[in-house]
């Protein structure tokens, strides 16, 4: 018997082409990208839906739902964490955050991750495989399934290189989008990227209208080589002339993600330098105290260097935020959870 594949991974033109070559007529495809997006809980519920063709689904798809292997609901605040679990017994987190004008959900887009970033728990374990759309799409349903909410934004931050699963991030991206499927605008979805330059221009001349983030960290080659691996193969200069290449392209605002880690990046000599980087551009720069990991070194850096980085940078007119820091009785740092998990499932 054939392995039955997810439906969630199907675009709408997918299903079409799907259904006509089982003799179904061609209207039938958008009916059923509906029922999938109404989160029904079988085929045999599709009710405007022949017989035969929900038998035949049934026998050819899944409609690729998770388990929520773990949730911790924070005491500070009201993240929530989820540690989704998938057919194959591999485990993605992501995590619900509730903010004044909606639910903003993070999603992971890789089982593990290959970029090795010192300070980030994901790094753990390298790369497991990539996630597909549809499993991405089905982070979204089940946690919007567990709080009988729509998810109204989303970022993709949690597990991961997005751009390192380019062709099924950008799918998950349209059909996330989709009128007739969970029509979460464009301009709700911010993706964050470590900086894989081919990637960002490609990204441009998709002219998406969803928000760019860049995992920057450090304004300078060395301490940048040292926190990321991947300034080794796209360094500082390079990652700066895609990012002009992006907003000429889009007119569009990038975020720059700086994680303060003290003694490393949070001196002023690094504040200057950042501002003599971004000096002029249109961007913002979003200033995260680092999440301490178990088993690295990094501290988070002290409430005044902080204050002291952003100050620096407003002199050279540079917006900055320090971003509010949210769950971090409940390890919402990416991959910390998971991380737990892998190393003991009954233990999280
Ligand atoms: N791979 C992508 C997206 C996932 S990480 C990227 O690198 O952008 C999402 C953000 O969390 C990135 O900016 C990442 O650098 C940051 N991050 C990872 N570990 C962190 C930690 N321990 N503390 C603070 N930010 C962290």
């Amino acid at each position: 018997m054939s392995k039955k594949r997810n439906i969630k991974d199907m675009s709408p033109q997918e299903l079409e082409v799907y259904l006509t070559g089982k003799g179904f007529p061609k209207f039938r495809a958008m009916q059923l990208f509906e029922w999938i997006y109404k989160d029904a809980a079988d085929f045999e519920a599709m009710s405007n839906l022949p017989q035969n063709m929900r038998e035949k689904l049934a026998q050819d798809f899944t409609l690729g739902r998770a388990q929520i292997a773990a949730k911790r609901s924070s005491k500070e605040d009201d993240t929530v964490k989820y540690l989704l679990c998938f057919e194959d017994g591999n485990a993605v987190e992501c995590v619900l955050m509730k903010y004044s004008y909606g639910r903003t959900l993070c999603i992971s887009t890789q089982i593990g991750c290959r970029m090795a970033c010192e300070f980030c728990a994901s790094a753990y374990g390298g790369l497991v495989r990539n996630m597909t759309c549809g499993e991405m799409l089905e982070e979204v349903m089940a946690v919007s399934r567990d709080i009988g909410e729509r998810i109204s934004n989303i970022v993709l931050m949690g597990t991961g290189e997005p751009f390192d699963n380019y062709k099924e991030v950008i799918k998950f991206l349209q059909l996330v989008n989709h009128d007739k499927g969970l029509n979460v605008g464009m301009r709700h979805i911010t993706i964050s990227t470590s900086g894989i330059v081919p990637r960002i221009i490609e990204f441009a001349d998709a002219d998406l209208q969803c928000t760019l983030a860049i995992s920057l960290h450090a304004a300078d080659d060395k301490t940048r080589g040292i926190l990321m691996p991947v300034n080794k193969k796209y360094n500082i200069a390079k990652l700066m002339e895609a990012c002009r290449y992006y907003i000429q392209k889009t007119n569009k605002r990038i975020t720059f993600e700086y994680a303060l880690i003290k003694d490393i990046n949070d001196n002023p000599e690094e504040a200057d330098k950042l501002g003599k980087l971004l000096k002029g551009m249109l961007c913002h720069v979003n200033l995260i105290p680092v999440n301490q990991v178990e088993g690295k070194e990094f501290r988070k850096a002290p409430k005044e260097s902080i204050n002291r980085f952003k100050n620096k940078l407003a002199e050279y007119g540079v917006e900055a935020t320090v971003r509010r820091e949210l769950g971090s009785d409940i390890e919402a740092a990416c991959g910390q959870l998971r991380q737990k998990y892998m190393e003991n499932p009954y233990n999280v």
